[in-house]
This record gives structure tokens, sequence and C-alpha cells, in this order.
């Protein structure tokens, strides 16, 4: 039988468990299966085998090169490429790819940001090889997934701590689905990402210092219409973006990832590629690779794809939604099942979630801290700093009764008087959906939508993973220190109890409402509302003996992440702010300037015939007073960021871009916008949002 495209191009540049099996002996690949799927430790001496097949299939696809690909602290991915030609004496070539090679590497570890780790421990790093990745070939060069670490085993990189997170998690729930006479063999996270992004026309942006060296737009005013028509939502795919999400599909499908949906966003030239679930590092590694990938495949349809939070004011921003749920071998503990016995369960693992995020909110808020997304989070596009959690209307009075039971003990069979065997047919179909919540059940999974849409995912998973696993711990250890009483009737309280301690992270309402903003500070709930505010989370001593009690990151490593990330920031702002000035002194003032001259001496050749010209004297007044405010908040902000930029400690580096150069950013450029509705067109140095939102 024929098989379709997709079929027969799935998967083709990924080394797939198919191809391993082909390729290896069967005493090596049932090792490496057992590395793969039960976490056995690596023994070196396959890897040589391993190695010669993979080089050999990478060849066969038209591979010269090999890299070992990792997520440094930058969040995106970096590899350095080596060629598998080796010179023999007899001047002929062999292309070798040996075990070492593919097991462990060193990259030049100095030029990616270590949170002053390098120096602190020892200055070299190593790549490790994540067997549980499969490799895959871009570009003519076969990929390794590998980790990054530091000589003394410190992680220098977003994915180690990730797989730590998902062992940590695993073990704990394991512990827990035991105590429900459950042993499956594997359990892990499910991630399925939803990605926005922009695409917009090359020639506009090469014509945007801004969009080129900060990937926004830190100038523009608004364009004549915005998204209040909502007309591009789910609205006809333009022609061109709909040949580019073609390629995009045939691409990604061609790596194993199986990019599923894609549609228009809210904003102008906005759009959404969300794949099918994973298991979680895997999803956090295959949206990287969708997102180099768009970056890269839109310039062949002479497009730029924008993964900025917040590439042009006045329209939406993009997030980047983090399903996510946990499975035991193939079944979702979030899904609720049919009977009351695994309601309970259900209910054990949802009670964890709750105290979890709300323990952690703080944690999960700085999961998603970055310049950018300080531009969406609280903008009423995207839920508030405020992290809280949406159960909906069907699981919101179920655990409801459970808080106020008056009972202090429900036996099993009470169960079904909670009115919960309506539950499971209920929430598979729940229609239900509060979009202003930052963490809301739909389903069977939660989705967490404070993301940002350029961001690695590792970090919210992290957090999630590791503050879940603490909550698993805490109920064996409830169950344990009340063995002589019957499971069912401890477990339910543990859930009762659980979701009365933690009700102040609950909320259904509309999270965009200042009022809840209030509400909130009445429970006690963190508002933390730029990055710098969020970052000293990090430094928390309950969270720091969070992490380190279930080994994912010690306190070395948090303070190394806080100093990168506030490193980040800081840079983020001050580039920002350096654009700013380099296109008002180069771009905006001596267009103004040449405008209102010819303006100028138009009046004066007027006044010369005796003709008033009254609407262009008005106009050289009104943009030679803006060309002076200019010119004053030009410098005033070069003043200030070079004094931001001045200071060695970050902490105080962070708090200066946010109390003194971001407000002098805005500033400046609501005088530029100003004189943008004022300026002539043919003058106006870059493409203005209209141009840009809307071409035809
Ligand atoms: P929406 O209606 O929010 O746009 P969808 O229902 O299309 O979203 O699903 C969004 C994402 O959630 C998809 O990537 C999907 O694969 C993912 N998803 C579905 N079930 C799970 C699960 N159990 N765990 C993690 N992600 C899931
Ligand atoms: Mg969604």
């Amino acid at each position: 039988m024929a098989q379709d495209k997709v079929t027969a191009e799935w998967g083709e540049l990924l080394f797939t468990d198919a191809d391993m099996q082909e390729r290896l002996s069967r005493p090596t690949y049932k090792e490496l299966k057992q590395v793969i799927d039960d976490g056995a430790p690596l023994d070196l001496d396959i890897a040589n085998e391993v190695a010669h097949a993979m080089k050999e299939w990478a060849l066969e696809k038209g591979a010269t090169h090999f890299t070992h690909w990792f997520q440094p602290l930058t969040g995106i991915t970096s590899e350095k490429h080596d060629g598998f030609l080796t010179p023999r004496s007899d001047g002929s070539i062999l292309m070798a790819f040996s075990g070492k090679e593919l097991v462990q590497g060193e990259p030049d570890a100095s030029s990616f940001p270590s949170g002053g780790l390098r120096a602190t421990f020892e200055a070299r790093g190593y790549t490790v090889w994540d067997p549980m990745s499969p490799a895959f070939i871009k570009d003519e060069v076969l990929c390794i997934p590998t980790a990054f670490i530091s000589y003394t085993g410190e992680a220098l990189d977003k994915k180690t701590p990730l797989l730590r997170s998902q062992n940590a998690l695993e073990v704990q729930a394991k512990r827990v689905l035991a105590l429900f006479g459950r042993e499956p063999k594997r359990v892990f996270t499910t991630v399925g990402p939803e990605q926005e992004y922009f695409l917009i026309k090359e020639e506009d942006y090469k014509a945007r210092p801004d969009l080129i060296l900060t990937g926004r737009t830190l100038f523009g005013c608004a364009p004549a219409k915005g998204q209040e028509l909502e007309e591009h939502y789910f609205g006809a795919i333009r022609p061109t973006v709909s040949e580019f999400m073609k390629e995009l599909d045939d691409e990604l499908w061609k790596l194993g990832i199986p990019a599923k949906t894609k549609h228009n966003e809210v904003a102008p030239c906005q759009h959404e590629l969300a794949p099918v679930f994973e298991k979680g590092s895997t999803a956090v590694d295959d949206n990287l690779l969708t997102m180099e990938k768009m970056r890269l495949l839109a310039s062949h349809h002479g497009l730029v794809c924008l993964q900025h939070e917040k590439p042009f004011e006045y329209v939406n921003g993009s997030g980047k939604h983090n399903n996510w749920s946990i499975s035991a071998d193939d079944k979702n503990l979030l899904e609720p099942g049919p009977d009351p016995e695994h309601n309970l369960q259900f209910l054990v693992f949802l009670a964890c979630l709750v105290a979890a995020v709300d323990e952690h909110a703080d944690l999960m808020r700085m999961s998603v801290a970055s310049a950018g997304n300080d531009h969406r989070l609280g903008a009423n596009e995207a839920p508030p700093a405020i992290v809280s959690i949406f159960l909906g209307d069907n699981l919101s009075p179920v655990v409801e009764a459970l808080i106020h039971k008056e009972h202090a003990d429900v036996a099993e069979r009470e169960l079904i008087d909670l009115g919960i065997p309506q539950l499971p047919a209920v929430l598979r179909d729940n229609t239900d959906r509060n979009r202003t919540s930052p963490f809301a059940f739909t389903g069977n999974k939660f989705e967490f939508r404070m993301c940002g849409s350029q961001q690695n995912l590792s970090d919210p998973n992290v957090v999630l993973n590791t503050a879940v696993a603490e909550q698993c711990e805490r109920f064996c250890d409830y169950v344990a220190a009340r063995s002589d009483e019957p499971f069912t009737q401890v477990a339910m309280r543990f859930v009762r109890h659980t979701f009365r301690d933690h009700q102040r992270i609950i909320f259904d309402g509309n999270g965009y409402s200042p009022d809840w903003e209030e509400e909130a500070i009445r429970r006690g709930l963190p508002n933390l509302k730029t990055t710098p505010d969020a970052l000293g989370a990090l430094m928390d001593p309950d969270n720091i003996a969070l992490f380190e009690k279930y080994g994912v990151l010690n306190e070395a490593e948090l303070h190394a992440r806080y100093v990168a990330k506030s490193e980040q920031y800081a840079k983020l702002i001050n580039i920002e702010a350096n654009t700013m000035t380099y296109m008002a002194r180069h771009m905006y003032l001596p267009a103004l300037m040449s405008y209102s001259g010819e303006l100028a001496e138009t009046v004066a050749t007027k006044a010369g015939l005796g003709i008033a010209g009254k609407a262009e004297k008005d106009v050289v007044e009104m943009i030679t007073a803006g060309i002076d405010e200019v010119y004053k908040l030009t410098a005033r902000l070069e003043e200030l960021a070079s004094h931001a930029a001045s200071k060695a400690n970050p902490t105080e580096c962070c708090a200066l871009c946010r109390d003194e150069v971001i407000p002098a950013m805005d500033a400046l450029r609501s005088a530029v916008d100003a004189m943008e509705r004022l300026c002539g067109e043919d003058w106006w140095p870059v493409p203005s949002y209209n141009q840009m939102l809307f071409y035809v």
C-alpha cells in the first residue's frame, strides 16, 4: 500500500528506536533500551557501537559534521560543529566518530553565562550525552542532545535540572501510586507547549534597528486599526504565511516533532503552533527546535519570525502555554477515572498540585520572569503577575464540598455522597475556559499560561515538577504517620485538609480585573510585578531547601541562576536603551530636523509672497518643540542607562533599570511617537506600525 507523504517522511531526520534496532547488535540495543526506558546507568562500552551506528546513519542522510546540542543559561540552544573527517597517514580520509566523542564534549565554556559558577568551581564545562533524547540531523549536522555541566558536576544549563526534577517527581509519585496498589514502570510528566509568534515582511524588519537589535519595536505610534475587530483570529491565513506553515510542518515532521495545530492569533500578523504533547524534557527540546526552524524557514518566504514577548505596543504580545500533566506509563494521572477509588487518587494528585503552586507561587512567577515577559503579565492581554489556580465550574464545587464537609473524616463509600460520581464525565467535557487565569485546569491537564513566547520551558517545568514532588512526599509521610487508620480515610482527610489550607490560591474569577489585585493582597498571594521583584525567589531559604532536598539545584547553582538571570535582564534593558538613543540621535532627530527645516523654508517663502500659511507654521512650531523634547530625553536616557550599567552588583543594577531606565525609555518613546504623528511619511526613517502590521 502506498504510504502518504507525512508517514513516509515522519522522523526521517531523527535517530529513532527503529533505527537503533536495525543498526545495533541485539545485546547493545537491549542495554541502550534499559538506559533509555528504565534509567539504568550508561555503560561506556556500548557507546562506541552506538556512535558507529549513529555516524553510519547520519552519513547516509548526508551529514558531514556532528555537534553536542545543549541549552546554556541564556535559554537558547548552542552547538559547535566538528567534522567526522579524520585524515589518515596515507593521505586518504576516514569518516570517524568515537564513543568518547558521543558521550562527552568540551565546548569553550567561557563564553556562556555561568552566574559565577565556573569561577567558584572550575573553569571547564562539559557536555554529556542525554541518551533519553534521540539524536537528529539539522543542516547536515548530526545533533546529539546533551547536558552541560561543570567539572565538579554543577549544572551550567537548563536541561540538567529539568532531568533531575523529572527524576524527583517520578520517585515521589511512584510512592504515592504504591499506596494505591499501583506499580507503574515509569512515571513522567507530559508537556504540550502552544507557541505564539509574529511574522512580518523581511524588508520592514531590515529597516528597523530596534527589531534587529532587540527583537521588538522600541518606538511606533498606534496603528489606525488594532485588533479590535478580532478579524485576524482564526481568519484566513495569508498565502505566504500558509506556505511558511506548510514548510515548517514538513521540516518538523521529519524531525519527529508532532506539530499539529496552526492558526492565526488575536493580534495582526500573530500566529500559533501547537504540537501534540510529549514527555517533559522531549517537549522542551522539541519546542526549542521548533522555534529555531521557525526563525530559519521564515527567510525562505521573505518573512521574519518575531518570537519576542512584545514586538508591538498596542496589540497583544506572545506567550507560550505550558500544558502539563503526569503520566504513569500511559495513564494520565490528572484524568479523573470512572470509579470512586480512582477519583481519590486523582484528588490526591490534584491536592498535591494545588499545595505545590500555593507554597511556591513566588517560584512559579520567577520561572517566567524576563524583561520581555514583563510587558505582558498584568497588561490585560495575559494573566496577571499574581499566580492563582482556576479549577472551573465543574471541579470547584467538588473542592468546596470537600473543604466544608462537616464530618471530620469521610470513609471510602462516602465519596459517592460528595457528588463526585458525575465528575469524570463532566470533566472530560470541560468547555469552561477562563482565559484570564495563569494556571488553569483544562479537563485532564493544567495549563500554565504565564510563560513567555521566547523562553526555554525548562524553568517552569523544573519548578512544577519539584514542588509537586515535595507534596507527593508530604502525602506519603502523612499516610505513614497514620498507619493504624484505613488508607482511604487518611487519604480523604489529606485531600480535604490540603484544599482547606490552600484555598486562597484557587480563583475562578476574572484575573484581569483590578479587584482581583486587591483581593489577592488580602489573601496574602504574592504580586511580583517585574523581573527584579520576581528573581528574589531564587534566593529564598525555603526555596533553596526545596531544590536541595530533591537534588535538583543546590544553593550555589541557584545563586548562579539568580546572577545569570539578573545580568541577562540588565544587559537587555541596557541594549534597548542604547538602541533607543542611537535611533533618536541618528534617525529620528535628523528626520524631524530636515522635515521641519523644509517646512520652515516653505513658511518663509509663503510669507515673502504675503501668504500666511498658518498650518505650516503650527506644524513647524510643534515639531521644533518636539525636537527639543526628544533631544533632552535622549540625553537623560543616556545618562541613566550608563549610571545603571556602571553598577557591578546585579541586584542594584536591575533595580536601577526598573526604577530609572525603563521610565526614561517610556518617556523618550512617547516624545518620538508624538512626532511620528506629525512628520511626513516620506521623511520618517522607519516603517510604521500601519505598514508592518497591515501589509497586503
Ligand atoms: P487550547 O484549546 O488551549 O488551544 P488544545 O486542547 O489544542 O489547546 O491543547 C493544547 C495543548 O495541550 C496541545 O499541545 C496538547 O497536546 C496538550 N495536551 C493535551 N493533553 C495533554 C496532557 N495530558 N499533558 C500535557 N499536554 C497535553
Ligand atoms: Mg491553550
